[in-house]
């Protein structure tokens, strides 16, 4: 064990998050514990085959005692708690669980950082939602929703999301904890989940072009997102964390796009004009409640961090469907 270099504990490292961070931190010569969750989980090859770098610890966040195990284990500098149910559909379908995970998964964690750091030295980084304002017009700030916006969760993700962003400020003035939130507007990439409408799309398109496929089903295709890549965000969480003091901020781009905006793009890659005929409208891909739009100001994430998106969104959607291309057409030969 090095003396000198930093050590980062990561929950939901299996994620897209966890996996941008993995990457970021080995490059920054941190020593890297990754929290992963059951027994035989599906994901643990993967992670250990793409980062053999990352020491894995077999925890979970509605289990506290297994949090302070890991605590001990990785004895930290850095905390990133980036695992949750995260899937704002799935949240309707399993409320209560999201609300166990994404909710007081946050207390658990915080508790175990509380016990554990007896010094009060461990940095921690809650991984905050944009799913937190709601996105309705009464409530929309017409610069884009910044640090001090007004809260109005749509959904049982959202609102798991807001306990955890609480606790997190409450642990900061209760116990002196250098415990922040990155508010972060939607984030995707090559490592996203096809459970979200970007990879769902752009998966799409490289088996449309392939001819895997005739059409995509999606839901509403109205509302607006503040779309960025991720590992221009993971960046962004790391800096919270270095910074002189704990604050939260905002992560976006500054830029709204409707989901058909995005088809527009994504099929132009693959040189169809219009989509329509490839895509279907199907009610099981609606949600109860919907966040229609979300608009990000990063001011001062920009001003005090000194960070920015790099990729924007032509830049995220040709990179997405650019990488699909390559992992559809390996599933052929395969
Ligand atoms: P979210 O912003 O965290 O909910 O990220 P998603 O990628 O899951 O959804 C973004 C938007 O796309 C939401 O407004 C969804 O209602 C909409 N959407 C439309 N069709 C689909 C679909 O088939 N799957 C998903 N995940 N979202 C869809």
């Amino acid at each position: 064990m090095s003396e000198t270099k930093k050590r980062a504990l990561v929950t939901g490292i299996t994620g897209q998050d966890g996996g941008h961070l993995a990457k970021l931190l080995h490059e920054k010569d941190y020593e890297i514990y990754g929290i992963i969750r059951g027994q035989h989980n599906p994901k643990r090859e993967a992670i250990v085959e793409e980062f053999p770098y990352v020491t894995l610890i077999e925890a979970d966040l509605c289990d506290q005692s297994s949090l302070i195990r890991a605590m001990e284990l990785a004895k930290p500098d850095e905390v990133y708690n980036l695992g949750a149910i995260s899937h704002v559909g799935y949240s309707f379908k399993n409320p209560q669980l999201t609300a166990d995970i994404t909710g007081k998964g946050v207390l658990n964690i915080l508790e175990a950082i509380r016990l554990t750091d007896a010094e009060n030295k461990v940095r921690f980084y809650q991984a905050s939602t944009s799913e937190m304002f709601g996105g309705l017009e009464y409530n929309r700030p017409e610069k884009g929703y910044n640090e001090d916006s007004a809260f109005h969760p749509r959904s049982p993700y959202g609102v798991a999301k807001l306990y955890g962003y609480w606790i997190t400020k409450n642990y900061r003035e209760s116990y002196n904890m250098f415990a922040v939130s990155g508010i972060l507007f939607n984030h995707e990439g090559e490592r996203r989940g096809p459970e979200f409408v970007t990879r769902k799309i752009t998966k799409a398109v490289a088996r449309i072009k392939l001819g895997l496929q005739e059409y995509i089903e999606l839901g509403d295709l109205w509302p607006k997102r503040d779309w960025g890549y991720a590992g221009d965000y993971v960046e962004g969480m790391w800096r919270m964390l270095q910074a002189d003091e704990p604050k939260d901020y905002v992560l976006a781009t500054g830029e709204t796009y409707s989901i058909e905006q995005f088809l527009d793009l994504a099929f132009k890659e693959i040189g169809i004009d219009d989509w329509h005929p490839y895509v279907k409208q199907n009610p099981a891909f609606m949600r109860p409640a919907e966040v229609d739009l979300l608009l990000g100001d990063p001011s001062k994430a920009e001003k005090e961090l000194g960070w920015k998106r790099e990729v924007d969104f032509p830049g995220l959607v040709k990179l997405m469907v650019e990488n699909d291309l390559i992992v559809e057409a390996k599933n052929i030969k395969l």
